[in-house]
């Protein structure tokens, strides 16, 4: 069976900077795939290229067998594909709904309502405040309705980049206990992660990006418990 997606030898420059410098992974279906490394590593990058927001400098992406590197973001989106961003890029001015129906953009069916409604169960703050300028919003609350717009595409993969970035522990928990659900209820995730051990306990498999390469992989157990990650990653002594 071939994966969801496929990255082989990826590339990715900014002029005449690597910053990817010949990657390989992938994704199953049902999996929970974390991409760990220090900043600077290529992650975001990596994640920009997959969503067609940068274009490679060499390799492939394949996504359900179909390639997808010179395609558009808004054709990529569409097919399944959809990525919730470093920074969050909620628009401040807009109101929490109009943000999350923007998330629906490509969708020509008749649910879209029904899915707000499920966004505000998986978190009941945007249901509450779902007239309020999303701009008023805390930071948590704005990576939350982040994902609840990427969620609104429907994608068969989603793509979170840093969804725990300077959230409180609760906060923290929230988000990553959402992961979980999201893949219990049948969504694939790409999860970019500084805080290494929260990825690494939800992901069925882990990558360490290093300047560009993939240094280690594993299950994300394996990674947990590997000395050299627990060290490098993991803060241990
Ligand atoms: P972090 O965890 O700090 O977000 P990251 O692993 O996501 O890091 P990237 O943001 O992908 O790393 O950056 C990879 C490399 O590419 C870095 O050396 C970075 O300085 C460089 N880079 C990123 N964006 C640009 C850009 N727009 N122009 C030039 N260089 C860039």
């Amino acid at each position: 069976m071939s994966s969801m997606l496929e990255i082989k030898d990826l590339e990715v420059s900014y002029g005449k900077i690597v910053a990817v410098k010949g990657i390989s992974f992938s994704v199953d279906e049902g999996e929970v795939v974390t991409l760990i490394g220090t900043n600077g590593a290529g992650k975001t990058t990596t994640l920009r290229t997959i969503s067609g927001l940068l274009r490679p400098s060499g390799g492939e992406i394949t996504f359900q067998g179909k390639r997808i590197d010179s395609m558009p973001a808004h054709e990529i989106v569409t097919m399944g594909l959809a990525h919730s961003p470093e920074g969050r890029r909620i628009f401040p001015k807009m109101t929490v709904e109009e943000n999350l129906r923007l998330g629906a953009f490509g969708r020509r069916d008749k649910e879209i309502t029904k899915d707000i409604h499920a966004a505000y169960e998986l978190f009941p703050i945007l249901g509450e405040r779902s007239n309020q300028p999303a701009g008023t919003f805390s930071g948590g609350e704005q990576q939350m309705l982040a994902m609840g717009r990427a969620m609104l595409s429907r994608p068969k993969l989603l793509m979170l980049d840093e969804p725990s970035m300077g959230l409180s522990p609760i906060m923290m928990k929230k988000i990553m206990s959402t992961v979980k659900t999201l893949q219990s209820q049948g969504t694939t995730i790409l999860l970019v992660e500084q805080n290494a051990r929260a990825a690494l306990r939800l992901a069925t498999t882990g990558y360490v990006l290093e300047v560009g390469k993939i240094v280690t992989q594993g299950t994300g157990h394996e990674l947990l418990h590997s000395d050299e990650v627990r060290k490098a990653y993991l803060g241990e002594d």
